[in-house]
């Protein structure tokens, strides 16, 4: 897929970044993005990433709460099936990435069901901090589901806009290709960046052998 001059005039700030590029833009047209998410972090992910090109469907079950207007969404969507308000908000933001059968990736708030290709992108919370926990295709599925059991839901306001434009990010990177292939970072109020720890599954424990003394 070659990019249009109109496409080439609305992306060239990302196709300058040596990450990106041509090809890159190429590829986060390409792919798409299932959201399953209401609140801020989501929200502004799935904007972030309309903003980018990339496709954004909205799924799962969960409607709009009196939380959501304010990031993509407004007071009217309240009650709205997620996918029904970015299915009109998508569109007017980019027309490129307005595809309702949009796949190949999954973002999604916590408490999630995760499933189809890979990135996933689980933004998560554990009442003070703000999580993202991510895989690419060489990522261990089970590895990924063992680690977001144990975390909560995202916060919302500003940390929880400030996690979505990191999801966004991460979600971007892992389409382009771009490693680590699993991992996890928590975004620290006020604005510090630290690794998180994974919780192993059975089968990549037994990989690691025994913990050293
Ligand atoms: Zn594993």
């Amino acid at each position: 897929m070659a990019l249009r001059e109109d496409q080439i005039l609305r992306y060239s700030r990302q196709i300058l970044l040596r990450e990106v590029g041509g090809r890159g833009q190429e590829a986060l047209l390409a792919g798409g993005a299932r959201v399953d998410a209401t609140g801020a972090s989501g929200l502004t992910a799935a904007a972030y990433l309309v903003g980018g090109g990339t496709p954004v469907a909205g799924v799962g079950s969960l409607t709009m709460g009196p939380w959501s207007p304010g990031f993509l969404v407004s007071a009217a969507d309240v009650g709205q099936p997620v996918a029904s308000a970015l299915a009109r908000e998508v569109p007017a933001l980019n027309p490129d990435a307005a595809n309702p059968q949009a796949s190949g990736g999954m973002l999604a708030e916590l408490p999630s069901a995760w499933s189809g290709d890979a990135p996933w992108v689980a933004l998560c919370g554990d009442g003070a901090r703000a999580g993202v926990v991510f895989r690419g295709p060489e990522g261990c599925v089970w590895c990924f589901g063992e680690t977001v059991r144990h975390l909560g839901s995202p916060p919302d306001g500003a940390l929880g806009g400030a996690l979505g434009a990191l999801g966004a990010v991460v979600f971007q990177r892992l389409r382009l290709g771009l490693g680590p292939a699993l991992g996890g970072r928590w975004l620290v109020p006020p604005g510090n960046l630290e690794e998180m720890e994974l919780r192993l599954c059975s089968r990549c424990t037994a990989r690691q052998g025994p913990a050293s003394p």
